[in-house]
């Protein structure tokens, strides 16, 4: 049991905030994105910087905490908090600085992916992350990260350079290349399993304005198009990226009021060649005669952060994933099907196109082991209201069941809920092995266990 003068000479010894049950910011400081999670952890220490990290690992160690790493508080699993113990909240170290000159970014372990794209894009370079912008830098990266550049630039970890981290028994180290080449090979694509990162130095791609943006058509065209994308999407260019959807038309403009509330499904593109080469690009796309084109020049940041608003913090999420190599017919039949029951407005099935580069790195060169898969697929039930729970959750396991079989077999880990140890290593292959011999050399004691665990052998 901890007392309450391990307590306040733990908080003495902080330049961060520590927050406790019954403090003004505690109820705020406990909620993560997905709020189907409530959990209660005995402690927040929210951290200003490296010295910070170093004493809260050693208090969590000391005290035998259950510890949790929260950077930006996505994880679909909420694993950015815990129940009872330590949560070590980065947010504050949230800063980025580009060095044109060597067009590198170095971002704080509690940074956004906005807080990224505001930086970079004043030097027009980009990280390749995801597709929102809300989502945090570390837990993202971690796991893998595929988004709209993975395609050309490949997935976060491809262009990772190197992180400093803070290690279970307190050590404050470097992992590149050249320093502590294992740790480095395991954080990229390991999750949070081996310390807590708390800066991440990334390569920055030469992208300012893209060509993208969503396309629709009807769900009656849902399976011709779908044939055509799994065809098409394989053999594109690499400066082609366009990942599959299937969504409910939100009441809003830029979407014309008669596809408001329709079930549909859809591509959302992003180019990244030239410009001016964009719309000779598109002429065999545009021959598909979408329903609804919003498709052209748009700054990058503006389309990372194009579907913010229609998942705003808060909600509850249901999330299911897999791994897929080939969509065959039978498949898109499933899909379709399950399309046309989409049960709320935000609930949906995506599916992220992970070949191009980001399909061309050997398995073994990183954790990530499915380089063979050609998309990552994500089926989440949404809804701002909890009496939906059930509902939604039914709906996406129902689906995920009916297309399981078609599946590579694993999943990405940061689509993953609690699925128990078997998914994790079917995830990792046969990088599981060495990950877990990593585990051992850096965190015998599995210090930090509230993730996709990896367990120390
Ligand atoms: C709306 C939405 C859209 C998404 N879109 C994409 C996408 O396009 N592409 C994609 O790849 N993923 C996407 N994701 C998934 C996302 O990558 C994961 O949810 C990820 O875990 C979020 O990272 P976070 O830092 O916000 O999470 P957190 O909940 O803060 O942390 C998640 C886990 O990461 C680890 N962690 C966090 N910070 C650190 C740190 N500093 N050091 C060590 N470990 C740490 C911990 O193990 C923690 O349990 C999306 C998620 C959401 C909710």
């Amino acid at each position: 049991m901890m007392n309450d003068d391990a307590i306040a000479a733990f908080r003495a010894s902080l330049r961060g905030e520590l927050i406790e049950p019954g403090d003004a910011s505690y109820e705020e400081a406990r909620k993560v994105y997905n709020r189907m999670i409530e959990r209660r952890p005995r402690l927040i220490v929210r951290c200003a910087d490296v010295a910070d990290v170093m004493a809260a690992v050693k208090f969590g160690r000391e005290q035998k905490l259950l510890v949790a790493i929260r950077c930006g508080g996505h994880n679909a699993g909420g694993l950015g908090v815990c129940d009872d113990g330590l949560v070590i909240d980065l947010s504050r170290m949230n800063y980025v600085r580009v060095d044109p000159k060597k067009k590198t970014v170095q971002v704080g372990g509690g940074a956004l992916w906005r807080d990224v794209d505001h930086a970079t894009h004043a030097f027009g370079l980009a990280v390749p992350s995801g597709i929102i912008s809300t989502t945090g830098v570390a837990g993202l990266t971690l796991g893998g990260g595929l988004g709209y550049l993975a395609r050309r630039y490949g997935l976060t970890i491809d262009n990772l350079l190197a992180v400093e981290m803070v290690l279970a028994d307190g050590r404050f180290v470097t992992a590149s290349a050249k320093e502590n080449s294992d740790l480095f090979w395991a954080v990229r694509g390991g999750g949070g399993n081996f310390g807590v990162v708390t800066s991440f130095l990334f390569k920055g791609q030469p992208v300012h304005t893209v060509y993208g943006g969503p396309m629709f058509w009807p769900l009656e065209d849902a399976a011709e198009m779908m044939r055509w994308y799994r065809d098409f999407i394989v053999k594109a260019p690499d400066d082609v990226y366009g990942f599959f959807a299937f969504h409910t038309i939100p009441p809003v403009a830029p979407f014309p009021e008669r596809f408001h509330l329709k079930k549909m499904c859809g591509i959302v593109w992003c180019y990244t060649g030239p410009i001016k080469k964009a719309e000779k690009v598109f002429k065999p796309i545009r021959k598909k005669a979408a329903a609804i084109d919003l498709v052209g020049p748009i700054p990058h940041p503006a389309l990372q952060s194009l579907f913010d608003g229609l998942y705003p913090p808060g909600m509850q999420w249901y999330w299911k994933a897999d791994f897929v190599r080939t969509l065959p017919d039978e498949a898109i039949v499933q899909h379709v099907k399950h399309a046309e029951t989409l049960p709320t407005l935000q609930s949906t099935m995506h599916l992220y196109p992970i070949n191009g580069v980001a399909g061309r790195v050997k398995r073994g060169a990183t954790a990530w082991w499915h380089r063979d898969a050609n998309w990552t697929e994500v089926i989440v039930g949404v809804d701002p209201d909890p009496a939906k729970k059930e509902e939604i959750s039914a709906w996406a396991k129902e689906y995920w069941s009916a297309l399981h079989p078609y599946s590579a077999g694993g999943a990405y880990i940061n689509f993953m809920m609690d699925e128990g140890e078997e998914r994790i290593r079917a995830t990792y292959g046969k990088n599981y092995k060495r990950l877990a011999k990593i585990k051992k050399r850096y965190d015998p004691g599995n210090l930090f266990r509230v993730n996709q665990n990896i367990r120390p052998k």
